[in-house]
């Protein structure tokens, strides 16, 4: 298994573009490729992709985590190219895909066989579980509901090793204590905090950024 950052406010690996934003590519063991929100940008979302060997055609799964359009606005361009794959949305999301399959979640449910949603939190926003090896590795998109109530809500799927994604203004550090892997992406404001307090754990966000999973 492996998660790759296809959209970030920065980057992690020359040639890719940088946007306000966030998506990430999961590719896991006995189930279809995964993009976790798409960026607010198509054609930065794509050209990304295309340097990192991502083809839009083989997604399977388009998990939106929240309806903000710095993770939504690459999805016209995505769906354009990829006529295929389900999309599991927030329940709140009110936006219409005529002719898709779209799964609302308000619930926890599974996703696939090693990815999970906590279900739509504080009607806003859902996260990523996904089992592995190690643990739960969470992946957020902006963190609105908080990271503590995303890191309780991914918890009933086994012990939480590492988190990924958008953190906000989160600065309850104490609630990072034990994690293995902490990569604050996009909108999280204490990103010197984190890497301050957390050196061994602290993996630094953007495009390109590419977390094995076991
Ligand atoms: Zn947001
Ligand atoms: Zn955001």
């Amino acid at each position: 298994m492996k998660i790759t950052i296809v959209y970030d406010n920065c980057t992690a690996k020359a040639g890719l573009r940088t946007g306000w934003g966030f998506a990430a590519f999961l590719q896991t063991d006995n189930a279809a490729p995964l993009l976790f929100d798409t960026g607010a940008d198509g054609a930065t979302l794509l050209y990304n992709m295309r340097k990192l060997g991502v083809d839009p055609r083989q997604i399977g799964i388009i998990v939106i985590s929240h309806a903000h359009g710095d993770h939504t606005g690459g999805l016209p361009d995505v769906l354009e190219i990829n006529k295929h794959a389900e999309i599991y949305v927030p329940a709140s999301t009110i936006a219409r895909l005529p002719g898709r399959k779209v799964i609302r979640v308000s619930q926890p449910i599974q996703i696939s066989e090693a990815v999970f949603s906590t279900g739509e939190l504080k009607g806003i926003e859902q996260s990523l579980a996904i089992k592995t090896s190690k643990g739960i590795l969470v992946v957020a998109g902006c963190s609105h509901p908080g990271v503590g109530t995303i890191l309780d809500a991914a918890s009933c799927y086994g012990k939480v090793y590492g988190i990924i994604g958008g953190l906000h203004g989160f600065r309850d550090f104490n609630r990072f204590e034990g994690l293995s892997v902490i990569c604050p992406c996009h909108c999280t404001q204490y990103k010197s905090e984190l890497r301050r307090l957390f050196p061994e754990q602290y993996v630094a966000c953007g495009a390109g950024r590419e977390l094995g999973l076991l």
